[in-house]
């Protein structure tokens, strides 16, 4: 029986779409964000996510936000830009904005973004004006993303589906179809198609924490990742410390950044990464569908990196500044994943990266070190935690993965075979 299957007979199935909207909206705030009473919320939603904005909106009065700000986005003001915005535009971005939101999370907020924007959006655009107007968000962003990144807030991500990214995940279905397909999809990601989701989670938090406290527990050197056109082995920074669902925020608020999650990660040595690797999905990036990535990592860095399609994205991205060769991330997802069970590309990473096993290349988690959130850039360089302005995740586990965990002498453990663990 497949996961939609599944679905169909729960009592979730017969709910309109307007009460497992609710739904979403409600694990979105007493499990994604962990609202407290009083605290102010900061959200960012595309234009088209408005009816599931007002269900969190309601949400988050009734778990007693003191007030709820939303900024909307929306993709054909986007492309405006592209067409007719002067070149000055593209090294441009509004600081006063993300200071603002910065200053609103350091006096309390919590932050919730709603993920929905068409994937491709920008796909035909010239990738340099793309890379220079990311380069200039990632710099104006940085004091608000720190404490994202940081752990200092709770903050959490969930997804809308919108016709423009409905039409790309299912190709050839009229818009309607392909957006409830899309939504469905979304349900049963995030784990809501069940009859109590706020339990589930509960549920699912505790058995992502045994895993989590397992591989904490091992305290391994590396890991060895064996598959087809895979040879990687993935040095772990001392000091290193596994995450995975929950964690508590430096504000004290228990929170699950990332609906869904799936996965148990943790910040590899980025000088300490060898062997070859290939991608077992296509990464969606910026608009451009990078396929059949390959690359070959020497003492912690990429040497070599080709794709059958969107290889100049590729190269582009790896060339953003001296940390976007190495990796900042490891995780670890099994294939039974619902999210790999559905066999849907979401071409968004939110998705995609709890479908498999994955590494990123960039910016290391400082919350995935002991001590690392008190550290300073050299400390936590010291321990070998990557630093870059980019974090792209990208997807090389499969069901015919296989992963080692290396201790420290060398002796391997299997952790996973065939995409599962053992
Ligand atoms: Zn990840
Ligand atoms: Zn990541």
């Amino acid at each position: 029986m497949s996961v939609m299957e599944a679905v169909a007979k729960t009592k979730f199935a017969e709910l309109t779409f307007d009460e497992k909207l609710d739904r979403l909206a409600e694990v979105a705030v007493k499990v994604g964000l962990g609202l407290r009473a009083g605290q102010e919320l900061i959200m960012s939603a595309p234009i088209e996510a408005l009816p599931l904005v007002r269900r969190i909106t309601e949400h988050a009065y009734k778990a007693g936000a003191l007030l709820v700000t939303t900024f909307y986005s929306d993709d054909p003001s986007v492309l405006a830009r592209y067409e007719y915005g002067a070149d000055a535009s593209f090294d441009y971005a509004p600081k006063w904005l993300h200071d603002g939101i910065a200053e609103g999370f350091r006096s309390g907020a919590a932050r919730l973004a709603i993920a929905g924007a068409n994937p491709a959006l920008l796909a035909k655009q010239d990738p340099a004006k793309v890379a220079r107007a990311n380069v200039a968000a990632s710099k104006a962003g940085k004091p608000a993303m720190e404490l994202i990144t940081r752990h200092e807030i709770n903050w959490t991500i969930v997804a809308c589906a919108t016709p423009e990214w409905a039409k790309l995940v299912f190709p050839g279905e009229p818009e309607h179809i392909a957006v409830a397909k899309l939504w469905e999809a979304i349900f049963v990601s995030s784990r809501v198609a069940v009859d109590d989701p706020v339990a589930e989670w509960k549920e699912h938090g505790a058995r992502l924490k045994k895993r989590m406290d397992m591989l904490n527990a091992k305290r391994f050197s590396a890991l060895h990742f064996k598959g087809p056109g895979t040879d990687l082995k993935v040095g772990l920074a001392d000091d290193h410390l596994w995450a995975g669902g929950g964690t508590t925020a430096g504000n004290g608020v228990y929170c699950q950044p990332n609906i869904p999650t799936e996965e148990c990660f943790t910040t590899p040595h980025k000088d300490r990464v060898d062997g070859t690797v290939k991608a077992s999905k296509p990464l969606s990036h910026q608009g451009t569908l990078i396929e059949n990535i390959a690359v070959r990592f020497e003492g912690g860095k990429i040497v070599e990196a080709t794709a059958t399609a969107g290889e100049d994205v590729l190269n582009r991205l790896i060339s953003t500044d001296d940390g976007a060769r190495r990796l900042g991330e490891v995780a670890l997802v099994p294939h039974s994943s619902p999210i790999a069970q559905s066999g849907v590309l979401f071409w968004n990473t939110l998705f995609d990266e709890n479908a498999a096993s994955h590494i990123a290349l960039g910016q290391a988690y400082s919350t995935c070190l002991i001590g690392g959130e008190k550290m300073d850039a050299a400390q936590l360089a010291a321990l070998g935690a990557n630093a870059s302005l980019i974090h792209v995740d990208w997807m090389i586990g499969s069901g015919e993965m296989d992963v080692d965990g290396v201790a420290a002498d060398g002796t391997a453990e299997p952790l996973m075979r065939r995409g599962e663990w053992v």
